[in-house]
């Protein structure tokens, strides 16, 4: 492939799809609170306070509970700004408190009602119909509650299976979608489910992943089962390095069985950012070539969400940091994925993740110069964050996916918290766009 007619490519699909942008909408930065996202941004104590009480949200009960976390958390932040001393001296009293409770519940609900498409997978029925009459098929998360027990495990699956009963119904009487719903190699499900391995076991740890796949096993082998009786998708995500081995067999091994060779459609999620993905990709590509099943296996392109987590878990042990520490890195090596990816097929399908015009360009201008249809890459992005890019994705007549997490508030303000921090990291493409950095800047090529 010619680098310059694939630069130019970029270029064009880049300007185009910003042109297709809607204008009338917000911005998903600003929609997160700008003052939040300033705060967080500038302030590694505060970050660290947040990303704390990120762990224990999952624990939570009530909103309550999640407030007097929340105040604990950010009374140990020494240096505080303005904004958060004044709001700790309301919460020295009672009605402090309750003032400071009722303000942040109504503004985490208003917030989580742009993120989280509703408290279970029916409520969120109208959205997911209306993204789908925008011509945007969706993947429905179900957040969850710390599995630490078996019957959390229990919980979890049995959520996913309800789930998947309501979806499969729901998306078969709506409309037909061309683009969403063949591309050449056949024909692609309409429900879609994503799931994470750490929900169906309490078991799933980094010393012992044998432990953790035996007792995840039966709980995915099940939902595989009945995703495929409503021929329905399921995607596997993944989650921190410390799982990745563990996730990644597991799902190989049950797809590799020969009740799934004929379904469900089912895929994996490759992080970009880790320094041996290329290494993880070859095994991927080697098991798909030789593991023929009748929907070949979707991988989802990310760069990965718990970057933080891996740069400070590997620093506090001692080891070598296993994720790229430059952004330009990383975004290179997703570009250099991407396109073995595309080559790859038709042994896997490909879903492009990410809200970065220039890596989405990329994936869209290379996937032409191989000579390939549109309709044989799927852009994904996440309900809240990647709307405008969705809307002007399927205006240009691309797949698209809106990754659409469903759950009650407790869960959704964890969520919501980890898509602040992700998005206040020096490095992110939202917040560059969000503060004005220009067109041409946001379209250049990783320089490494
Ligand atoms: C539909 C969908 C599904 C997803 N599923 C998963 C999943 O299963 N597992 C998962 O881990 N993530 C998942 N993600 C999140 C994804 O990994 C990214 O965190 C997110 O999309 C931001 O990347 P970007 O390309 O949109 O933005 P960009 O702003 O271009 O990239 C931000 C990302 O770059 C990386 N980064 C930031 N700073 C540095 C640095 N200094 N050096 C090197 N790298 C850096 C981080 O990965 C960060 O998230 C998903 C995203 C989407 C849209």
């Amino acid at each position: 492939m010619d680098p310059r007619a694939l630069e130019d490519e970029i270029q064009r699909v880049g300007r185009a799809l910003s042109e297709a942008f809607p204008s009338r909408r917000g911005h998903p930065i600003k929609i997160l609170d700008e003052r939040a996202m300033d705060l967080a941004s500038q302030d590694a104590e505060l970050r660290a306070a947040l990303f704390r009480f990120v762990d224990v949200v999952p624990a939570c009960r009530s909103l309550d509970d999640l407030a007097s976390h929340l105040i604990g958390f950010l009374d140990e932040v020494d240096d505080q700004p303005p904004p958060l001393s004044a709001a700790m001296r309301m919460a020295a009293t009672k009605t402090g408190r309750a003032a400071l409770g009722a303000a942040g519940a109504a503004g985490v609900r208003h917030m989580a009602h742009r993120f989280i498409v509703g408290e279970d997978p029916g409520d969120a029925l109208p959205t997911l119909r209306e993204l789908w009459r925008d011509g945007i098929a969706a993947s429905v998360d179900l957040l969850g509650e710390a599995t630490v027990t078996a019957a959390e495990a229990d919980r979890y699956a049995a959520r996913c299976a309800a789930a998947l009963d309501t979806l499969a119904p729901a998306y078969a009487a709506y409309g037909q979608q061309p683009l969403l719903e063949h591309d050449t190699l056949g024909p692609l499900a309409r429900a879609n489910l994503s799931v994470k391995v750490s929900a169906l076991t309490p078991l799933l740890r980094a010393e012992a992943p044998e432990r953790g796949k035996r007792d995840a096993a039966p709980r995915l082998r099940e939902l595989l089962r009945h995703a495929d009786r409503l021929g329905a998708h399921l995607h596997i995500d993944m989650e921190s390095l410390d799982s990745r081995e563990a996730v990644l067999e597991l799902v190989l091994e049950l797809l590799a069985e020969d009740r799934f060779t004929a379904g469900p459609s089912a895929g994996i999620v490759l992080q970009a950012y880790l320094r041996d993905s290329p290494q993880t990709l070859d095994r991927v590509l080697d098991w798909a070539r030789t593991t023929p099943r009748d929907q070949p296996l979707v991988v989802r392109l990310v760069k990965g969400a718990y970057w933080d987590h891996e740069v400070v878990e590997a620093r506090q042990h001692g080891w070598s940091v296993p994720v790229f520490e430059r952004k330009a890195e990383c975004d290179a090596n997703f570009e250099a994925l991407t396109r073995r990816l595309l080559e790859a097929r038709p042994a896997v399908r490909v879903a492009i993740a990410s809200h970065n015009l220039r890596s989405v360009s990329h994936a869209i201008a290379c996937n032409r110069l191989l000579g390939s249809d549109d309709a044989d890459i799927e852009l994904q992005v996440l309900r809240g964050l990647g709307d405008d890019l969705g809307h002007a994705l399927a205006a240009s007549s691309l797949r698209v996916r809106s990754y659409c997490p469903v759950g009650d508030l407790v869960a959704g303000m964890a969520y919501l918290v980890r898509r602040l921090l992700e998005n206040t990291a020096n490095e992110s493409f939202l917040a560059d766009q969000a503060h004005g950095v220009p067109l041409e800047q946001l379209l250049a090529a990783p320089v490494t």
